[in-house]
C-alpha cells in the first residue's frame, strides 16, 4: 500500500491498519470530520451536551443544575427561551459518571451534541448572538452595513469614501492595510502606514474600522488599530490564526473559504470559539464554481441554512461574489431578502482608480441608491437598516 513514510506511526494510521486487515472497509479515517466520530475522542474527554429543562420548572432547580455543574468543573451556558430553557455544559466526560443529572429535579432530558461543531451550534445556544461593538450591534434588529475601499490607498482617499459613505448611515469602513493577492507582484497594502490611516479617519469620523489580519505575527499590531477583525477566504482554514484570532477581545468577521462547506465553515468557527472568543461574525462572499461570468457564485441559500445551524450573525460580502458593480445591488437586496445580518461591500469614489477591485465596487451615488433600496427590503423582511 502507497502509504506515506510519516503517518507511519500515527494512531488513527495504525488503527485503519488492523480495521483493514480485519476486511472492514470503512477505517477511521474515513469517518473524520462526520458526525460519527466522537468529538471527545480528539478533546481529550470533553463532552458538550445540553440539558432541557422541564416546561414551569423551578428557578431553583435550574441554579442548583448550574452549580452542580459547576462543581463538576463544567461550563454552563444557559438559554431562556420563551417556551423552554436550556442549559449547554462542556467539560470533562469522566466527572460525568458518577453523577445522575437526567434524575436531578426539573431537568427533562441530557442529550449529546452530535454535530462536530458544538459552541457555535444552535443547539447550545438556541438564542441568537448579538454582537456589541462600540454602541453598535451585530446580529439584532438592525442590519448592519460594513463599506469601504478593497485596500487603504491614501488618507485622503480613504477619508472622501468614509464621507461619502456616512450619508447612508454606515459605522463600519472597511479596508485591508494587509491585502491576499493572488500574485506577488500586485499592490499588497500599506501595513502599519494603512492602519494608521484607518485610525486618523476613525478619529474624524467616529467610524469603526474593520480591516483583515493575514498572520499571527501582525495580531498586536492590527488590534491595535482595528475595532474588527477580518480572516480572509483564503485563511479560514489557517488553524494557527484562528486559534491566535480566538484569543482576542475583538469580534470577527470569518469569510467563508472559497471552496468551503458550510461544515468546514462552522468548524472554523469553532476553532475561534473554543480559544474562548464568542464573537465571530460569519461571511458568505461567494464559493468558486464552474461559472466564470461573476468572479464567485453567491450561495444565497447559506444564509437561511446558517442561521439555521447556527447561532452567530451571518453577513454577506456581494462584492466579492459577483466581481462586477452592476450586480451587486440586486445580490446585496437578495442577501437582506434571505436574512442576513449585514453586507460587506466595496465603494470607492474613483473605481478605475482603485489599487484593486476596482471593477467591483460601488460609487458612492450607486451605493446611497442601493442601500435605500435595501432598507424596504429590510422593512418588508422585519428588520432596519
Ligand atoms: C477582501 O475582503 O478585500 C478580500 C480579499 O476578500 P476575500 O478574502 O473574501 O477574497
Ligand atoms: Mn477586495
Amino acid at each position: 500500500m502507497g502509504v506515506p513514510k510519516w503517518s507511519r506511526g500515527s494512531f488513527v494510521f495504525r488503527f485503519n491498519e488492523r480495521i483493514r486487515a480485519a476486511g472492514i472497509k470503512f477505517p477511521m479515517a474515513f469517518f473524520l470530520g462526520t458526525e460519527q466520530m466522537p468529538w471527545p475522542f480528539f478533546q481529550g474527554g470533553k463532552t458538550f451536551m445540553i440539558i432541557v429543562l422541564k416546561p414551569g420548572h423551578e428557578d431553583e432547580d435550574l441554579h442548583r443544575l448550574v452549580r452542580r455543574l459547576e462543581d463538576l468543573g463544567f461550563r454552563a451556558h444557559i438559554s431562556k427561551g420563551e417556551h423552554r430553557t436550556i442549559v449547554g455544559a462542556i467539560g470533562d466526560e469522566r466527572s460525568l459518571r458518577e453523577v445522575p443529572l437526567e434524575s436531578m429535579p426539573g431537568v427533562e432530558s441530557v442529550l449529546p451534541i452530535l454535530k462536530p461543531y458544538k459552541l457555535v451550534s444552535r443547539e447550545f445556544k438556541p438564542e441568537d448572538t448579538v454582537i456589541k461593538v462600540d454602541g453598535q450591534e451585530i446580529g439584532g434588529q438592525k442590519i448592519q452595513i460594513f463599506a469601504g475601499p478593497c485596500a487603504v490607498e491614501s488618507r485622503e482617499v480613504l477619508e472622501e469614501i468614509a464621507e461619502a459613505l456616512l450619508p447612508s448611515g454606515v459605522h463600519f469602513l472597511r479596508g485591508g492595510a494587509f491585502k491576499p493577492r493572488t500574485s506577488p507582484y500586485a499592490f499588497q497594502g500599506w501595513g502599519e502606514k494603512g492602519l494608521k490611516f484607518l485610525d486618523a479617519v476613525r478619529e474624524r469620523t467616529g467610524m469603526l474600522v474593520v480591516t483583515e489580519l493575514m498572520d499571527p505575527r501582525d495580531t498586536v499590531l492590527v488590534c491595535r488599530y482595528a475595532d474588527i477583525i477580518q480572516i480572509g477566504t483564503r485563511n479560514m482554514q489557517n488553524f494557527r490564526l484562528l486559534t491566535e484570532v480566538g484569543n482576542i477581545e475583538k469580534p470577527v468577521i470569518l469569510k467563508r473559504g472559497m471552496s468551503a462547506t458550510i461544515k468546514e465553515f462552522l468548524m472554523s468557527a469553532e476553532y475561534i470559539l473554543a480559544q474562548g472568543n464568542e464573537r465571530v461574525i460569519l461571511c458568505e462572499r461567494g464559493i468558486r464554481t464552474f461559472e466564470t461570468e461573476t468572479r464567485n457564485t453567491l450561495d444565497i441559500s447559506a444564509v437561511p441554512l446558517l442561521k439555521q445551524l447556527t447561532h452567530l450573525p451571518v453577513i454577506v460580502d456581494p462584492s466579492h461574489a459577483v466581481g462586477r458593480a452592476d450586480l451587486v445591488p440586486a445580490v446585496s437586496k437578495a442577501a437582506i431578502a434571505a436574512g442576513a445580518d449585514g453586507l460587506l461591500v466595496e465603494v470607492h469614489v474613483r473605481p478605475e482608480e482603485a489599487f484593486s477591485d476596482g471593477p467591483q465596487s460601488l460609487r458612492p451615488r450607486v451605493f446611497e441608491k442601493m442601500i435605500e433600496e435595501c432598507r424596504l427590503v429590510a422593512t418588508a423582511v422585519g428588520r432596519t437598516l
